[in-house]
């Protein structure tokens, strides 16, 4: 693939950009390279317990820059995405504290746990204190016929040292097959977040950007479908199986000089 035709790069965050809080090792050079050469930089993440801005820092921090408008959370399209759906809803809400917040900041009012029965909409983000009480009123919720968002249904969320957390996809299977109804999903590999990105990217053509992401099933499938470009950075031992990206690399240093 041609590196040089394309505008933009979109990248994923977690296990593409960092694992945990340790930087993937040449993405740095890479992304200076790509500022270097004029080129459009959006960081697009299906992250259900950070924003943006929260983001921006952690990305600061681990030095890389960026502007507020060049990174996209999956949590913070989820109360807009509601809104243009149902209106200001009742929802009920099983994630963190940004996820709340936001969801209040959209004008929807947030339905206590025990008050499951009038939620219009349950929400469903990554969520470190989920419990049995949690399942029990999501799935009662939606099994009466609430919609069921989940913000992502990453199975899971990697840290250092290949170690992993149960991510968001994890807790919404358990609500799901508590439910018996399958949820919608907000983040990757839906088109929706796609097209936010490139709206953001001022309207960049989708063949003129391209997806950097270690994930077939989000990043390159959901890339591929409206049309993008894909480079799936490998996890070692991972194999393309009925996906396939446009250029699979297993170190960032591969896209080195060919801008
Ligand atoms: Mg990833």
């Amino acid at each position: 693939m041609d590196l040089r035709s394309l505008r933009a790069f979109i990248f994923d965050l977690d296990g593409c950009v960092y694992t945990g809080n340790t930087l993937v090792p040449g993405v740095r050079a890479f992304l200076q390279e790509l500022r270097d050469k004029g080129r459009r930089i959006l960081f697009l993440t299906n992250n259900s317990r950070e924003a943006g801005e929260e983001l921006q820092a952690k990305l600061a921090r681990l030095g890389i820059r960026a502007t507020r408008e060049e990174v996209l959370s999956a949590v913070e399209i989820v109360g807009p995405l509601i809104r243009d759906r149902f209106g200001p809803s009742p929802i009920l809400v099983i994630g963190g504290e940004t996820l709340r917040r936001l969801l209040a900041e959209a004008g929807h009012s947030l339905v206590p746990l025990e008050a499951y029965r009038e939620a219009r909409v349950v929400v469903l983000g990554h969520d470190f204190d989920f419990d049995y009480p949690k399942l029990t009123a999501a799935a009662r919720a939606v099994a009466s016929g609430a919609a069921f968002l989940a913000v992502n249904v990453d199975p899971r969320l990697p840290v250092e040292d290949g170690e992993f957390y149960p991510g968001c996809g994890t807790l919404a299977e358990a609500v799901a097959a508590a439910a018996g109804v399958k949820p919608e999903v907000v983040g990757k590999p839906m088109p929706h977040i796609f097209r936010v990105a490139l709206h953001r990217l001022g309207g960049v053509p989708a063949d003129e950007a391209a997806m950097v992401g270690d994930s077939l099933a989000s990043d390159v499938r959901g890339a591929q479908a409206l049309g993008l470009k894909t480079i799936w950075l490998a996890p070692p031992g991972a194999v393309a199986g009925e996906v396939q990206p446009d250029l699979t690399i297993h170190h960032f240093a591969e896209l080195h000089g060919r801008l």
